[in-house]
Order: C-alpha cells, then sequence, then structure tokens
C-alpha cells in the first residue's frame, strides 16, 4: 500500500467480521446484523468515479463501489496513477464505521483496456472465431491479472449476448450467433476468476466477472427504416419461451456453473410471444432475475445493474427504485444521483414497498463477494504484478489470439500464406491503424482511429517478415509486385453509434472499395476485413483472390502476420453467418432458408495436408471420435473433428456449395457440444455429396 495508507489491523479477538478464519457465511450474517438501514442502502450503490471528487462521499454514504466508465482514466494513465487512485478511494471507505472496503470495477472487455500500454486481445468476436476454450481462458488470465495489479478486483465483462442480427452495433462483443459457441468459450470466466487452474479470487492475479446483458441483449429487434427507428442496441427482443431459453438463456446456466460472480441485466426489453405481457424493461423482471436466474438457475452472486438503467424504467424515482430492487437487482450502477438513490431506498423500505429482507438479501450477496475477494483482509491494491503489464509473455497470449481468430473466407490458386521473397504491395484504411484494430473500448469508450496505445499495426507485422510496400489509398504505382493485400474496414465504436443506420452500415467506405478494386486489378490480390462484424463484399468477390475475416484483433498486429506468412497455420472459423446482403438480415444457422455468402463454421484452412486422406481416414476418424465421445475426452474430440474438417476441405476445395455449408456448419456446432462422434459422420455424408 502506498505510504500515506494505514494498513488495517485485523484484530481476530475483536468483532468476528473480521476474523479471516471464520466462514464467508458467519461473517456476512455477523456484520450485517451490525448494519444500519443507511449503511446498506450504500452498500447497494455504485457511483462513478468521477462523481465523487476526492472520495468524501464514499465515507458520508458508505457507498459500496466505485467505477470507471469506459474512458474514466487518471491523469497520467498509468498503473501507478490507477493504483493510487484506487487506494485514495479504499481509504474514504476504511473510515467508514465497519471499514468495509469499496469494489472497483472497470469494463475490461479485451484485456484493461482503459489503460493505455495494456495487453489487448481481440475483442469477443475473434475469440468466438478461434473455437479455442483454452485460448479463451488464457487470455481471461492474463487480463484478470493486468487489472487487478492496478487495484481493481472487478470486470464487467464477459458479454454473453449471442449476436442474432448484425446489424446490432455491439455483435463484436458477443461469441458468435450460436450459444453452443458462446458456452463453448465462458473458460474465459476461469481465467478471469480462478479455480480451474488452481488460484481463486483472492490471489493477487484474479478478479470477479460479470456476465453480461441479461437476457437477449443479442436478440434486439431491428427497427424500420420508413418510421426511423433504426436503433436496435438497448430494444427489444421478441422471442418464444423457447427461443429465449434455447439461444440466450443457456449460456447463463453455464456461467452460473462457472461460478459467476456477478450478473448485469440488459437496457433491452424482453417480449416473450404469447404471454401476453408485452415488451417489458429486464431491470423490472422479476421473473427472469428473481426467477430464473437466483431461483432456478441459482444464481448466488449478486445483480449490478447497468449504467442509469433504473431511470429507463417507468413510472416516478420511487418506482425506479421499488421496481427493480424487488425484481432482484442488488447494487445500482450510476443510479442518477447515489443520493437520492440511497435516500428513496430507504425511505421505500420504512414505507413497506421495499422488505428489508430484499435488502439484507442484496447487501449479504454483495459482502459474499467482498470476502470471497479478501478484500477486508487486503483492501490496497497489489501492484506486485504490474511489471508484467503489456509484457512479452501476455503479449504472446494476445498475439497467438489475433493468429487463431483469422478467418481464412477463400483462398484461391493459394495466394496465401505469402512467402518472403515476394514483393508486396499493402494499402487500405486499416493496415496501418492501432485505432481501427483495436475497436471500442479501447482507451477511450467509444475508441478511436489512429495511435492510442501500445501495439503493433498489422503493416508493422508484416514489415518484420517480408518485403513490403505500402501506400494506405493506393496511389503509389502497383507495378513489380508480386501480390497486393489491401487491409478495409471498419472504425471503432462501442455502444449504440455502430448500430445500422446510426450513421454505419455494413458497406466498405468508398476509400476502401477503390483500393480494393486498383489494387485486384493489378495483381494477384488478399482483402482482409478488420471489422467487428461481416461486411458485405459478394460484389467484388470475384475479383478477390484470397478474403480473411480479420475481426478486431487487438493490439498485436504481428498474429496477423504470422497467419499471412504461413509462421502458423489459418484455423479460424466464422463465429456468425457472413450474409450476402442487408436483405438477408437477420440471418443464422439452422434458419430453413439459408443461403448465406459464407456458412457458420465456414474457415478453409493452410494447415498441411492431412496424411491419408480420403475416405477410409475420414471413417477411422470417425471410430476414434466416436470413442472421444464416450469418454468425455473433449480435447481429444474437437482435434478429430478438425482432421476430419481438412480432409473434407481438401477434397471440395474452396468452393463453397450449398449442399456442403450445412452440415459443415452442424458439424462445427455438434463438436462443441460434445457430439464429436456425430460431427465426424455429418462430415463424412459431407464428403460422400461433394
Ligand atoms: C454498458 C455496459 C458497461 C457499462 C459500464 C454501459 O453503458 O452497457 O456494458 O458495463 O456501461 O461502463
Amino acid at each position: 500500500a502506498p505510504a500515506e495508507t494505514p494498513q488495517v489491523v485485523i484484530d481476530a479477538h475483536g468483532l468476528p467480521y473480521l476474523d479471516a478464519k471464520l466462514p464467508v457465511k458467519k461473517r456476512v450474517a455477523d456484520l450485517l446484523s451490525r448494519m444500519s438501514l443507511a449503511e446498506k442502502a450504500g452498500q447497494m450503490t455504485q457511483a462513478e468515479r468521477g462523481a465523487v471528487g476526492e472520495g468524501a462521499d464514499v465515507t458520508a454514504y458508505g457507498l459500496g463501489s466505485l467505477l470507471s466508465g469506459g474512458g474514466s482514466t487518471p491523469t497520467p494513465n498509468t498503473a501507478e496513477a490507477w493504483a493510487k487512485m484506487i487506494d485514495g478511494f479504499q481509504l474514504r471507505a476504511q473510515a467508514t464505521r465497519f471499514q468495509i472496503p469499496l469494489i472497483y470495477g472497470v469494463d475490461a472487455v479485451h484485456g484493461h483496456n482503459n489503460l493505455v500500454g495494456a495487453t489487448i486481445m481481440p475483442h469477443n468476436i475473434g475469440i468466438g472465431a478461434t473455437r479455442d476454450p483454452q485460448l479463451a481462458q488464457k487470455t481471461g488470465a492474463v487480463t484478470a491479472s493486468e487489472v487487478r495489479s492496478t487495484g481493481v478486483p472487478w470486470v464487467f465483462a464477459p458479454c454473453l449476448c449471442v449476436t442474432r442480427d448484425e446489424r446490432w452495433g455491439r455483435s463484436y462483443e458477443s461469441f458468435g450467433e450460436d450459444p453452443a459457441l458462446v458456452k463453448g468459450m465462458e473458460t474465459i470466466i476461469q481465467g478471469l476468476q480462478g479455480r480451474a487452474d488452481g488460484r481463486d479470487l483472492k490471489d493477487d492475479d484474479k478478479v470477479l466477472a460479470t456476465a453480461k446483458h441479461f437476457v437477449g441483449d443479442g436478440g434486439t429487434e431491428y427497427g424500420s427504416s420508413t418510421t426511423g427507428t433504426y436503433t436496435i442496441d438497448q430494444g427489444v427482443t421478441k422471442v418464444t419461451r423457447q427461443q429465449l431459453e434455447a439461444v440466450h438463456l443457456a449460456p447463463y446456466q453455464t456461467a452460473v456453473d462457472r461460478g459467476i460472480g456477478t450478473v448485469m441485466p440488459s437496457y433491452s426489453s424482453l417480449d416473450i410471444l404469447g404471454d401476453g405481457q408485452g415488451p417489458v424493461k429486464m431491470h423490472a423482471r422479476a421473473d427472469m432475475i428473481n426467477g430464473v436466474l437466483k431461483g432456478r438457475m441459482g444464481f448466488d452472486g449478486f445483480v449490478i445493474s447497468d449504467w442509469n438503467a433504473i431511470d429507463q424504467l417507468p413510472g416516478d424515482y420511487k418506482a425506479h427504485v421499488d421496481t427493480s430492487v424487488n425484481a432482484g437487482v442488488d447494487m445500482m450502477m450510476v443510479p442518477y444521483s447515489y443520493k437520492e438513490f440511497t435516500a428513496t431506498l430507504v425511505d421505500e423500505v420504512k414505507a413497506g414497498r421495499v422488505s428489508e429482507k430484499r435488502i439484507d438479501d442484496a447487501v449479504s450477496r454483495i459482502l459474499t463477494q467482498k470476502f470471497r475477494l479478501g478484500l477486508f483482509e487486503k483492501p490496497y491494491a497489489d501492484t506486485s504484478g504490474a511489471g508484467q503489464i503489456g509484457s512479452a509473455a501476455h503479449r504472446a497470449v494476445a498475439r497467438q489470439a489475433a493468429a487463431e481468430s483469422q478467418v481464412l473466407l477463400k483462398n484461391s490458386g493459394g495466394v496465401l500464406p505469402l512467402n518472403k521473397n515476394q514483393k508486396v504491395y499493402v494499402a487500405g484504411s486499416n493496415a496501418d491503424d492501432l485505432g481501427n484494430q483495436t475497436g471500442g473500448w479501447t482507451v477511450t469508450w467509444q475508441g478511436a482511429s489512429g495511435t492510442h496505445t501500445q501495439g503493433t499495426t498489422i503493416l508493422a507485422g508484416m514489415r518484420k517478415d517480408g518485403d513490403v510496400t505500402y501506400s494506405k489509398d493506393a496511389s503509389a504505382p502497383t507495378t513489380g509486385y508480386d501480390v497486393g493485400v489491401v487491409v478495409v474496414g471498419e472504425t471503432p465504436y462501442a455502444e449504440g453509434v455502430g448500430d445500422v443506420g446510426n450513421g454505419h452500415d455494413l458497406q466498405l467506405s468508398a476509400a476502401d472499395k477503390a483500393a480494393v478494386d486498383k489494387v485486384c486489378a493489378a495483381m494477384k490480390c488478399a482483402v482482409l476485413i478488420v471489422s467487428g462484424r461481416p461486411q458485405l463484399i459478394g460484389d467484388r468477390l470475384g475479383d478477390i483472390d484470397a478474403l480473411v475475416a480479420s475481426w478486431l484483433p487487438g493490439t498485436e498486429g504481428d498474429g496477423v502476420a504470422d497467419v499471412l506468412y504461413g509462421k502458423r497455420p489459418f484455423t479460424g472459423q466464422l463465429p456468425v453467418t457472413w450474409p450476402k446482403s442487408e436483405a438477408q438480415l437477420p440471418i443464422n444457422v439452422g434458419d430453413t432458408a439459408y443461403d448465406p455468402q459464407f456458412p457458420y463454421g465456414w474457415g478453409l484452412t493452410t494447415l498441411t495436408k492431412v496424411p491419408g486422406g480420403g475416405l477410409t481416414t475420414l471413417k477411422a476418424l470417425g471410430v476414434a471420435a466416436t470413442a472421444a465421445q464416450r469418454a468425455g475426452a473433449d480435447q481429444a474430440g474437437r482435434a478429430l473433428v478438425t482432421k476430419a474438417r481438412l480432409i473434407v476441405q481438401q477434397q471440395t476445395g474452396d468452393g463453397i456449395t450449398a449442399a456442403f455449408a450445412k452440415p459443415f456448419a452442424d458439424a462445427d456446432h455438434l463438436s462443441l457440444t460434445g457430439r464429436y462422434g456425430a460431427a465426424v459422420a455429418e462430415l463424412i455424408s459431407a464428403y460422400r455429396a461433394s
């Protein structure tokens, strides 16, 4: 702890809740029995750090938590400054009657993304493309370590949204459109919180995680362009009860089973078809929060509201408070005024509209997590791991993730991988822009183009491997080159603004289209699309030799260069269906009329050929995969399915026929649910049909 902060003296012979040897349950009950109603209301409140100045109100209101919203960073934006800032607030919490530590939270959704110099991972859509649960866990562990060593014990991640319509601007925060894939990637929770790797929340390299946004955030409807309502972020999810269960709720049961510490309800409304209620805001849905999440699923952590979300509920302020607390929300993130929130909550309890029992339940849940994190024993930042922030070891994990997330959609004539003797002409808006390749939630809330942190652009990575000339707008002469690489795509956004109709669509910019046209007319070319979701490319596909979905790969452009130059094979698979046109949206695997540009699960590989190949090898793989399935040997099962995919790919080249697309996608789906033998069987029939 810094010199100006006193150490907490833990007196085991004093109050029982301070005794670390007692079970958490006993400590919680003891502390709760001593607290006033106002102190309990304070624990249920989370304020933005910018709203509390030096933190006097942390003491005065006994605030349970503070956060840094996206881009709410200390000056200078360094690890030391973060730790010092949070310790300063913690000192104010230690000045309260019971010295209840506050819990500080940040959106670390792809690394410690508010901090300059942190290791930035691919956004979730890219992690979904890796199909690699062990890697997802490793990225979580790196994030947790970098976050905790700046004094932050809590992250608002992972997003378990199942994106069903990529006009939604937050699609990039989703692991994919298939709930099975989202469930598969939830190993990231162990990376963040520990346990499976022998580490624990109490350790100095783990953090409490948040599953968000409960439930149906990825399923909101696209409004009508004729009425001018384009925005689907925070909109309405209209589903049957069966769709709600199978698509949107399923990943939450996995999160609860993995011991997720907190859950954040969605800004959106849920409209369950046929239940007669119409759309109801999630922060008001007792049936979902109390009933399904805490009741049926057995979630024992606490529910943190989204930012200002209770202020969107119908009725007056008292109604906002009663409705949300009674629905099961335990802590309010930035109620518009924390002073009015705490006062209103106390009044509503006195008036009998919120029960003390509900308050005690909420506060018990919050205190339980604070005890689990060891905050009572160690409230101040442990910066011993700060030397690892942005370290080579951490960047190596992000580099591997960037490489594995690349999806090779087309590769005519084997343009990729490049070889280092080729003269390569690089162009396009996203070849040399760290801000564009890291996307939203990077240093600032919405993210920004340009160099705002430390890392390697795709161009810089390629320069290390090959003979590269760069001309962003492709204005330099194109003669004398063997191959062109045009890196195009989106500019950053985090929330709302990314919605189609809000200044964004799924089209490449005019400048990017011109660069593609010029380079691809002049030489063999590969096009990389750096974006949070598919971009429409159908009308140019015939002119492009190789096409790569690069997603938002993060700070390690070296990882992209690795697959381009064949240091690692392309192995990524589409986490979402790639549409032909906007008119096809929403389009998802399993739809009856499914005619995409590239199907869900598609992805060529540059792995070397599987020896043997052919139907005989496929059948042998099927037998082995069935055995792996019976034994529950997931890793082996997945590897066998991957080999089988390869053989089918070799057979069919990169030509995608409708007959091939479906079983290919299904096989991938099945491989993630542990049905490996069945997956290979699907592939065998695809092979026979081809
Ligand atoms: C977002 C959440 C985020 C919160 C705090 C909200 O606007 O919807 O995902 O955790 O802000 O920054």
